[in-house]
């Protein structure tokens, strides 16, 4: 499991690899075996100044270049992510924990939004609209909206950065980035790709350190137009907020409460397999990951035997190990999350028939490593019924009938993914219609393509990442009255 690979440990601001002002430094540990993986560059608001600045530079000419000389970049970027896939991938399992093919399934998917955007980026059409009066025309135009603050979260460090940018530069926004903390290095080796592929000085920023100093420059500098976010909605909130003030545009894919719904007339392997994929992919850390089961009464116990045989089948360890299916979580106050949700909903009456505990011994001592872990028996007064565990545990909630179970699955405040399972055409129709969900899975339990729009309602945000859709988010309409 030993690995050799270097990594850059500074920003990219203005074409430059910088240090942070102060020279401070943060630590970046494996959550596999708590050793220390990289110590990097921490800055704050001077360097996000700093960056603003030159994405503001920079705006004008990118913005003005041709949609081909856009794709032709994007396009050298998405060839240079897919020759260094494997280096991307294990710099991802060192610092995040994600099992390497699957950390590299990342990269590779993330990677397709370079492309996609790349030939998207050649339609951004116009439009010519019927005048009121003669020799006039009305002309639509669209134009990229300027700079963009991107900010990204960690548990997907590569593919959500990529998904952000592609169809930002492809409209002609310049960016500044700020990672997560915990995942700068997947960040750092993007850049580095970035740079080689030719990318104008100033057009894409990085900036690494204090959440809190960065966020506030980046909403409120009037030379920001538009604020990119995934991760919490608490944070989503703050950031909406302080948008406000400068009147920026905001896209936010925040925390999801994902039902997955088997009814009696499913495939139950097709729905424990989807489910196995869903659930336990990146160890339970994802926005659209089933966080209740409901399984109609009928097919409960079958659906719960196959689940359960599985779930004990996975291998737990270190990503780098190809044996492993899961990872660790990523850091102590995650693990610490999990087990809480767990003990409580065990204190109102849940039985665990699968995992329930920490693993803490041998291999897995210094790591943030938790039993995949089947619920029965949960209740609506439980916080797994409630709040986003994000981590290893399907909680199993049993139902009657479809407006039941409808009612159930919408009484929460997000409305990101929702999943059914049902044979039943008319069932799909109706079921699917009534969910308040921005995607639903149907017999599928993934969502995530790079040619269709992923985003939630509700408290799970606004606006869509991937497909045309995404690229609407970069791009404003600007409208000429032309008489002649
Ligand atoms: P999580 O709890 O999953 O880490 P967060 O919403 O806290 O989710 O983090 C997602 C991203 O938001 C990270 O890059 C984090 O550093 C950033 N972030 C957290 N707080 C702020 C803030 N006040 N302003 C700007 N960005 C923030």
């Amino acid at each position: 499991m030993e690995t050799s690979v270097k990594v850059r440990t500074q920003m990219y601001i203005d074409g430059q690899w910088t240090e942070a002002c102060s020279d401070a430094k943060s630590t970046i540990l494996n959550p596999a075996t708590g050793e220390v993986v990289a110590e990097v560059a921490y800055g704050g608001a001077q360097e996000a100044q700093q960056a603003v600045e030159a994405a503001y530079q920079a705006f004008p000419a990118w913005a003005n270049s041709t949609a081909d000389e856009r794709a032709a970049i994007l396009r050298q970027i998405y060839h240079l992510i897919i020759d260094k896939a494997d280096r991307l991938a294990e710099i991802m399992t060192l610092e995040q924990g994600k099992p390497f093919e699957e950390a590299k399934g990342e990269v590779l998917w993330g990677a397709e939004f370079m492309l996609w955007y790349a030939e998207e980026a050649r339609r951004v059409y116009g439009e010519i609209i019927p005048p009121s009066g003669h020799r006039q025309r009305l002309l639509v135009q669209r134009q990229p909206i300027g700079v963009v603050g991107a900010i990204t979260p960690w548990n997907f460090p590569s593919s959500m950065i990529t998904r952000k940018l592609a169809p930002a530069l492809a409209a002609g926004c310049t960016v500044v980035v700020k990672p997560a903390p915990e995942t700068p290095l997947s960040a750092i080796a993007l850049f580095e790709i970035f740079e080689q592929a030719g990318l104008p000085r100033g057009v894409a920023n990085l900036v690494l350190g204090d959440a809190q100093e960065i966020g506030s420059v980046l909403v409120s500098s009037e030379k920001v137009r538009k604020i990119s976010f995934t991760g919490s909605t608490q944070v989503g909130k703050y950031l909406m907020e302080q948008s406000a003030k400068t009147v920026k545009k905001v896209s936010l894919e925040l925390g999801g409460h994902a039902p997955y719904i088997v009814f009696n007339d499913a495939d139950l392997d097709l729905a424990v397999d989807g489910l196995m994929i869903n659930k336990f992919q990146n160890n339970g850390q994802t926005c659209i990951c089933a966080n209740r089961i409901f399984v109609h009464s009928e097919v409960a116990d079958a659906f719960t035997v196959k689940l359960v045989e599985k779930v004990k089948g996975l291998k737990v360890g270190n990503g780098l190990d190809p044996a492993n299916q899961v990872g660790p979580l990523i850091h102590q106050q995650a693990l610490e999350k999990v087990m809480e949700h767990v003990q409580d909903a065990v204190s109102k009456g849940a039985v665990i028939v699968a995992g329930g505990q920490p693993l803490t011994e041998g291999e897995y001592a210094r790591g943030n490593f938790y039993q995949p872990t089947v619920l029965c028996g949960v209740t609506p007064d439980m916080k797994v019924y409630r709040e986003e565990t994000f981590g290893p545990v399907a909680p199993i909630i049993v139902f009657n009938t479809d407006e039941e179970v409808v009612q159930m699955a919408n009484d929460t405040p997000y409305g990101l993914a929702a999943y059914l399972y049902t044979r039943d055409l008319a069932r799909t129709m109706r079921v699917s219609n009534e969910l308040e969900y921005g995607m639903v899975g149907i017999n599928a339990s993934t969502l995530g393509y790079v040619q269709a729009p992923f985003g939630g309602i509700k408290q799970s945000g606004m606006g869509r990442e991937g497909g045309r859709h995404g690229l609407e988010d970069y791009l404003e309409y600007k409208f000429l009255n032309l008489n002649f």
